[in-house]
């Protein structure tokens, strides 16, 4: 059975048992996966997602946070609709937290001890019946004040997460795109959408973004330093465009940071660009001198001609989600990707495929000739700290150990190993 429908969070201490966990998920085929090395790093990441995962694999003895605190806090806030507690803790433990998560009406799936096979991990996620979906977890006040905003940007509350995109010829992590996130104490870890709009009617686009290039590019040495090289894609706000001084306050952050601007691109969706062509040009024609690369983000939903996009210095595209998650099944979405591509190359754009959640997806967009992709299918925003180990999780042909594991006789279909998809192995 394949579990490619669902979403699944590992929340492990244990560096290599995450490993495995992961890596037999994937292998039964959950492609919406995340993981955590505690509760606290488990609940921001959850709280992030804005909506509920299916299944919450956990340990429940954990440093910082134990299990039973973490999944209270998990049941309240319904950030999980089943529980698999893979665990050697007492039984009386066991059935507080099986009562506890009972009573918030988490579906309690298995208890499985260590250390986890394949046949028991697809076992219990055979046993999951996704139940009524459950509200997305508490956010936001949409309306933060002026002096909530200020004093978050400056406590450093904006956090950066950051999504992979990958060669699709080659499988390579080649960069990532850098998104908010806002950690408001006492409500948890809001979404942009939750935000960026309070910040636009506040003025305060341009200070958010200088701190998110600041830490992007902080975060760009640390993972230089741990020998994962990529580069950063930064957004930037329409709002922002109308100052002619901005593409130098964004190279002298880059500058004191000791980052190349050469590294970071700067994504501008295609609608924002192509209201305000005339008033825009001189600001992006003044990025590039500075060494930024440029891109033109959602493209297909702004109506540029290749007129236009000739004139624009722009070297990357990104196809909007919405055409790219409709191509498979839907030949209108299709012809916009693929003349999204042929412009892209006629142009001589780095093409981009974002928002790509299937292997369907991610078949077509790579026979397409995307060069590049970026989605849930390939892994969701995250910390930056967790850049190094995904990175080898996600080359990693195969883990032996797990060979080991598979064939050590629990049942047939773990004796075989399942191979992973083509994205994982094809570099
Ligand atoms: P965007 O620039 O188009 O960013 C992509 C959004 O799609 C992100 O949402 C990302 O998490 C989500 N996404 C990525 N892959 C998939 C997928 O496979 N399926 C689905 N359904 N969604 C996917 P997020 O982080 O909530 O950001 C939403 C929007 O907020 C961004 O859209 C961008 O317009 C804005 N935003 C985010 N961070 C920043 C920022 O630092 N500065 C500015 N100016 N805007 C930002
Ligand atoms: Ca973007
Ligand atoms: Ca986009």
């Amino acid at each position: 059975m394949e579990f490619n429908g669902l979403s699944v969070i590992v929340v492990e201490d244990h560096d290599f048992q995450r490993r495995v966990a992961l890596r037999l998920l994937k292998q039964v085929g959950v492609a919406d996966l995340l993981e955590a090395c505690n509760g606290r790093e488990a609940l921001n990441v959850l709280m992030a997602r804005g909506e509920a995962v299916d299944v919450l694999v956990c340990d429940l003895d954990m440093p910082e946070m134990d299990g039973v605190e973490f999944i209270s806090h998990v049941a309240v806030n319904k950030l999980a609709r089943a529980l698999v507690v893979v665990s050697g803790v007492e039984v009386s433990i066991l059935h507080t937290v099986e009562t506890m998560a009972r009573a918030y009406g988490i579906q309690v799936l298995e208890t499985i001890p260590k250390p986890l096979s394949l046949q028991q991990l697809s076992e219990s996620l055979e046993g999951f019946q996704a139940s009524e979906p459950v509200a997305a977890p508490v956010a936001a006040p949409d309306q933060a004040t002026r002096e909530e905003l200020l004093r978050g940007i400056g406590k450093r509350e904006f956090l950066t997460f950051f999504q992979p995109k990958i060669a699709m010829a080659t499988g390579e992590l080649t960069g990532v795109e850098t998104l908010v996130r806002w950690y408001r104490p006492g409500l948890g870890v809001l979404t942009p959408k939750d935000f960026i709009h309070r910040l636009e009617e506040e003025g305060l686009m341009d200070e958010l973004t200088e701190l998110l290039m600041r830490q992007t590019c902080i975060y760009l040495r640390a993972w230089d330093d741990r020998g994962v090289s990529v580069n950063a894609s930064v957004n930037i706000s329409m709002s922002s465009l109308g100052d002619i001084q901005f593409a130098d306050k964004l190279h002298a952050v880059a500058r004191e940071e000791d980052c190349d601007p050469s590294r970071i691109t700067l994504e501008l969706t295609e609608s924002d660009v192509m209201t305000k062509i005339a008033n825009v040009l001189n600001v992006l024609a003044r990025f590039r001198l500075k060494g930024f690369r440029l891109s033109i983000d959602d493209f297909g939903t702004g109506y540029s001609t290749l007129k236009q996009l000739n004139n624009m210095p722009f070297t990357e595209l990104k196809i909007d989600q919405t055409f790219v998650q409709n191509a498979p099944g839907d030949p209108r979405s299709r012809a916009i990707v693929e003349t999204s591509l042929q412009l892209a190359r006629k142009l001589g754009l780095k093409s981009v495929a974002e928002g790509v959640e299937t292997r369907a997806q991610w078949d077509l967009m790579r026979s397409l000739g995307s060069d590049e992709a970026q989605g849930y299918f390939i892994s969701r925003p995250m910390p930056g700290h967790q850049l190094p180990d995904w990175k080898e999780l996600w080359l990693a042909p195969e883990v032996p150990e797990l060979q080991v594991l598979a064939g050590a006789g629990a049942g047939p279909r773990s004796s075989t190993l399942i191979a992973l998809p083509e994205c994982l192995t094809h570099r």
